[in-house]
């Protein structure tokens, strides 16, 4: 067994180079020079989700404050407070800068590499990371944590830890190397809520989805409404796209959050769009009676192939409540292969929020989508697994 790296120095052990882990490692190592600071990960390379990130070009934050931050947060938003005051969106946009990668805004508050490199991002941390000398053990695999004893048993060696930093993600995109297996592990000490696929594409057998003709659609700033059972259950304005399934685009992945088992529970679930939010029911009427749908559509810059679905709809359906309350049934969400992160995890009750530590286990700190926390899409959850890995290295030897 390797008891330590350096003899008398104590051990900090981090398990997963995702974002999480890794600012949990530069921020250990800064505020704990004097230890040894080993980051493990199964994959060849670190951060190999983020380096996927906003299509190959890492939404890597968001221009906001924190309390925008914590309103983007559908589920447990207001754990964050202690974390995000430490590290935020100001600290992410100066940690970059001041490496020589700036961050540029696009719509929405989006932030992105100038280079709209997700790989810029990623050498930064790694050079970050060499620049303080943490322990790099990559293609290991953490198979077994014995927190009686503090050891690991990894694929390389069995490794002993004075501190361990749980920072393995959550269920989504497994073949990034976050495979849910740590997370079972830690369920034998702490509770774990139920996993569901959480900013996930939305699935209809409507006919009209199911006939194609609308895929590849896409509408921009439409309002959109979930219901369940008949219930409002949550309104978003925002960009949506018509796929050969159903939904997707960010309006309906941040709809898609509240869904979690609602398809266990046999609930009913349709979503409602409106095309032309800023116009109230009459103000459409009367347009439709002084012009055609098709003109309608062109002033409004909405999509012509609109037309040819109205077409197929019209005995059912009026110009007015097309264009304002188009009703879809979704009959099922998409699963964690295309969901962008895992609603779930280990219960935020399990942890302090000032440290990040196991109320239970003191000297195991976690951070990430591991934990029940999940934003929505446009540079959030990359924001808050910086963020919580930031706080928990800082605090992980207080
Ligand atoms: C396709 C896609 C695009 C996305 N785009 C964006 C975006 O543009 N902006 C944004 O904010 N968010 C985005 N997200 C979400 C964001 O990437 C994640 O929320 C974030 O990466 C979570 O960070 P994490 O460090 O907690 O976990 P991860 O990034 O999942 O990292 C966990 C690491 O732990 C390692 N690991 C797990 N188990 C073990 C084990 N037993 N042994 C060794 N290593 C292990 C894994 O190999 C992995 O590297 C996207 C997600 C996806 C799937």
């Amino acid at each position: 067994m390797r008891i330590c790296y350096d003899e008398g120095m104590k051990n900090i052990v981090i398990c997963g180079a995702g974002p999480a882990g890794c600012m949990a490692a530069i921020s250990a190592k800064t505020h704990y020079p004097l230890s040894n600071v080993i980051l493990i990960d199964q994959n060849e390379h670190i951060l190999k989700k983020l380096r996927l990130s906003g299509g190959g070009r890492c939404n890597v934050s968001a221009n906001v404050s924190v309390q925008t931050i914590i309103e983007q947060t559908p589920r447990n938003g207001r754990f964050l407070y202690a974390s995000l005051n430490e590290f935020n969106s100001t600290q992410i946009q100066d940690f970059f800068k001041s490496r020589g990668c700036p961050l540029v805004e696009e719509d929405h508050q989006r932030l992105f590499p100038k280079s709209h490199k997700a790989i810029d991002i990623a050498q930064v941390i790694q050079n970050e990371l060499n620049a303080l000398n943490v322990v790099m053990l990559m293609n290991t695999y953490v198979h077994q944590i014995d927190l009686q004893n503090n050891t690991m048993i990894t694929s390389n060696e069995t490794l002993s830890f004075d501190h361990l930093i749980l920072a393995s993600g959550g269920l989504s995109y497994p073949q990034t190397g976050s495979d849910g297996y740590l997370l079972s592990e830690i369920s034998k000490h702490v509770f774990v809520e139920k996993c569901y696929p959480a900013e996930t594409p939305l699935v209809s057998n409507d006919a009209i989805i199911q006939s194609k003709l609308l895929q590849g659609v896409s509408l921009k700033d439409v309002s959109l409404t979930l219901l369940i059972d008949g219930k409002k259950k949550k309104q978003v304005k925002h960009d949506m796209l018509f796929t050969h399934f159903g939904f997707s685009g960010p309006g309906v992945l941040q709809l898609s959050s509240v869904c979690r088992d609602c398809f266990e529970k046999k609930q009913s679930i349709s979503m409602i769009i409106d095309c032309l939010p800023y116009l109230n029911h009459q103000e459409v009427e009367s347009l439709i009676k002084e012009q055609t749908l098709s003109k309608v559509l062109s002033m409004h810059q909405l999509p012509k192939r609109l037309n040819e679905a109205y077409d197929v709809l019209k005995e059912n359906i009026t110009p007015t409540q097309f264009l304002k309350s188009w009703t879809f049934n979704i009959h099922d969400m998409r699963g964690f292969n295309q969901a962008f992160v895992t609603s779930g995890g280990i219960s935020v009750k399990a942890i302090d929020p000032a440290t990040m530590r196991l109320k239970t286990y003191p000297n195991v700190s976690v951070c990430g989508e591991m934990i029940d926390v999940h934003s929505h899409t446009g540079g959030y959850n990359i924001t808050i697994a910086m963020s919580m890995g930031y706080h928990a290295g800082k605090h992980c030897l207080d």
